[in-house]
């Protein structure tokens, strides 16, 4: 069972152990990010800039996390560009390829994380034009309908390498390969599928794309972008030149080399564990179906991430479906945003053409690397009298 326990509540009473199958949220930070990092987090000088012999030392340890996150990328570790985590990683590559002052046509697809979205909102407020390519009911982004979004005056195609809440995976390469054609840049958010997928022949399409050391198991607020060489990237963050003048400000020791451990940590673990944690997520799946009726499978029919099982319940509130869990000592996550009390239909589950009766209900449960058999039967203990407990209460959720 994951270790992680609850450190008790507010009346003093502990909680119960936390089965936890929230791992695309975040990953829990792994043993050997925490012993990486422990050693510059107490009283050590860490500016990698400073002329020095301490600063030389954090240099030397900033460059050797580097090569660590440059190892799990495949490619030189020159091409790797820290940033604050995935989300500064995905708008560097949109704003910088867009450059300053911004310009061009750029293509996204339906069903980007806001990381890609808010910066391609952004772009066409300040008036130029964004495609939104639309994905199949399988959740595949389709190459053809991007190489028909395609114009002369293109300058960047962004499209997620794995889907964050269904797990669906996206041909890259194809879709790489079309935008080449058509002599556009072409960037992927490869977040999700960093802990799960070999990310060489992604890089290898790829001009830029990015992950998050978070998902890695990797300490929190840590990031790289990857920079193919040769490509003009306007940098997002100006300062006192760091990274080559790429990313400006001071480098976060500790994190970096956290990242870097939580990196060659998923280079070790990444290949035995990806088809275990399958078979985990499709037993986990198989009998959810078998044990709840109305519900249904997103994501299910295409390539997807091997730890991710995301199901929608009729007539039942996702919302209180994780409240429900989250009593039972389970960290789950609904699939639907709730932003200022309001909760509204996920944008990705609307464009894979989930029925409506269905939106409300959505449950992402997503595993990890520590994820056991322990960890589905609590889940399939506790889900199909939750579930029924909330319809028997008429709690349904109304988008
Ligand atoms: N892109 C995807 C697909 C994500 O799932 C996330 C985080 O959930 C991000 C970007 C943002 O990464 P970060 O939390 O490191 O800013």
């Amino acid at each position: 069972m994951t270790a992680l326990r609850g450190s008790g509540n507010l009346f003093g009473m502990s909680s119960p152990p936390i089965v936890y199958v929230d791992y695309n949220a975040s990953a829990p930070l792994c043993a050997e990010a925490a012993a990486a990092m422990e050693p510059w987090l107490s009283g050590s000088v860490s500016n990698p800039s400073s002329a020095h012999r301490s600063g030389q030392r954090a240099r030397a340890a900033v460059e050797g996390a580097r090569a660590q996150v440059a190892s799990l990328l495949g490619c030189e570790p020159m091409a790797v560009v820290f940033t604050s985590g995935g989300t500064e990683a995905d708008n560097t590559a949109i704003f910088g390829a867009m450059g300053w002052p911004p310009r061009g046509h750029l293509v996204i697809s339906a069903i980007e994380h806001p990381a890609v979205l808010e910066p391609a909102v952004a772009l066409h407020e300040l008036g130029l034009e964004v495609t939104r390519v639309a994905v199949g009911t399988d959740g595949r982004v389709d190459p053809e309908a991007v190489r028909e979004a395609l114009r002369p005056d293109t300058r960047l195609v962004s499209i997620m390498a794995a889907n964050n809440e269904v797990g669906t995976l996206q041909p890259i390469v194809e879709i790489a390969a079309a935008v080449h054609e058509a002599g556009a840049l072409f960037h992927t958010d490869a977040v999700q599928a960093a802990p799960w997928v070999d990310l060489s022949p992604l890089v290898a399409a790829s001009d830029l794309l990015s992950v998050s050391s978070h998902k890695l198991a990797g300490p929190l607020g840590m990031g790289a972008l990857y920079v193919r060489p040769g490509i003009d990237l306007v940098p997002l963050m100006r300062g006192g030149g760091q990274q080559g003048g790429r990313r400006g400000g001071t480098e976060a020791t500790a994190s970096m080399l956290g990242f870097g451990a939580a990196c060659a940590r998923a280079l070790r673990q990444r290949d035995q564990a990806a088809p275990r944690v399958a078979g985990l997520r499709d037993r986990l799946e198989a009998s959810i179906v078998e044990g709840v009726d109305g519900v249904r499978c997103n994501g299910a029919r295409a390539a997807r991430l091997p730890n991710t099982c995301h199901v929608c319940f009729a007539r039942c509130d996702g919302n209180a479906l994780v409240a429900r869990l989250d009593l039972e000592g389970i960290a789950a996550s609904a699939g639907s945003a709730c932003a200022s009390g309001v909760a509204h239909a996920s944008p990705v589950l609307e464009a894979i053409g989930v029925p409506r009766e269905y939106l409300p209900g959505a449950l992402r449960l997503s595993l990890g690397y520590e994820s056991g058999e322990a960890d589905v039967d609590r889940v399939l203990e506790v889900i199909p009298g939750a579930v029924r407990g909330l319809r028997d209460a008429g709690l349904e959720a109304v988008f």
